[in-house]
């Protein structure tokens, strides 16, 4: 749920958003296809609860209208009560409250892959997953970026973080991090860049002025466009596939769809460094980037439906 300028904007996210969520589902080695929706607002017209509400029914409408071949679940905007709004209209709706048998909030899950991503990517630059000691800057400090930020500082990271959204100072202090002004935040000299906002951050204006060696984030859809990986490569970034590195959200879905069993979806949601680590390895072979890499592999899985 998102404010756009117009439809046509909103439809371009959608289809941004679903064709990462089939790739995601692909390299995760999921069941499920990939899809997204989008509840798109007005930048002029205030969500007052009872529009909000009215939306979210609406939107449950067009899900049953689907018959199973789409499952809504939250993501920026959202949150598991409205996905239990949702569900008075539709019964294809993941990422309930664990309280109505669901999964909960994903972010958690999400928040847990990235961190085994990071330390995955960090093993291969490094040559060591701890990250006692490293540099990283999360910037974005929302469900997931927040989650990120408190389990790299308990890993021993020295950690800088920002958010557009000043409250978020407070968790700075609590976690020791310093604080970055969002606009130069991408530009922080750090060992591991971890962004977790919005998407299209880098892109040939902020590609040329990060002074970090890893990105490795939540933020859907990072790359302006795919040519920016080949940037990245250029530059010595190692860059970990956005859709590789999130997918915990969905993997914990995923589980959640089959009678949900959080020590499974942990142990899977862990999964994700050994497929990053496959994806470098893989790269690095074939002399493609890491983009590439995951790309080709998640086509495979859609070429043989295996
Ligand atoms: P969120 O809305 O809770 O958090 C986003 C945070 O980023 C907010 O605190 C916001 O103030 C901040 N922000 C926005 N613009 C910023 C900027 N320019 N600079 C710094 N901070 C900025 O969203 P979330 O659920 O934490 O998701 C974060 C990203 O991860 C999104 O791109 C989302 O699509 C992706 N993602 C989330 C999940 C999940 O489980 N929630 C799963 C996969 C991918």
């Amino acid at each position: 749920m998102w404010a756009y300028d117009d439809s046509r904007s909103a439809l371009a996210d959608a289809l941004r958003l679903s064709r990462a969520m089939t790739y995601k589902a692909a390299v995760a080695d999921l069941a499920q296809g990939g899809g997204k929706g989008v509840i798109m607002l007005r930048p002029d017209t205030p969500v007052t609860p009872r529009l909000r509400k009215a939306a979210l029914l609406d939107f449950g409408d067009s899900v049953a209208a689907l018959e199973g071949r789409y499952i809504t679940a939250e993501d920026v905007g959202t949150s598991s009560r409205d996905m239990t709004v949702i569900s008075q209209r539709t019964s294809h709706v993941a990422g309930l409250a664990r309280s109505r048998g669901g999964g909960g909030d994903p972010s958690p899950l999400t928040a847990l892959g990235v961190l085994h991503a990071i330390r995955a990517s960090c093993q291969w630059t490094f040559s060591t997953s701890s990250l006692r000691g490293r540099s990283i800057c999360v910037v974005g400090l929302g469900h997931v970026g927040s989650r990120v930020a408190r389990l790299c500082a308990r890993a021993g990271a020295r950690l800088l973080v920002s958010d557009v959204n000043q409250s978020r100072r407070r968790l700075a202090e609590q976690l020791g991090a310093r604080w970055v002004s969002p606009d130069r935040a991408l530009e922080s000299a750090a060992d591991v860049m971890v962004p977790c906002a919005l998407g299209g951050v880098l892109n040939e204006r902020t590609v040329p002025r990060l002074r970090c060696q890893i990105i490795a984030g939540a933020a859907n859809n990072q790359l302006a466009d795919e040519g920016i990986a080949d940037l990245l490569a250029t530059r010595g970034i190692l860059w970990a596939p956005d859709f590789v590195v999130n997918a915990g959200g969905l993997i914990n879905i995923a589980v959640e769809l089959a009678g949900y069993d959080p020590a499974l979806a942990r142990r899977r949601v862990r999964g994700i460094a050994d497929t990053l680590q496959g994806i470098f390895e893989g790269a690095r072979t074939a002399g493609i980037t890491p983009l590439a890499a995951a790309n080709h592999r998640a086509r495979e899985r859609l070429k043989t439906g295996a």
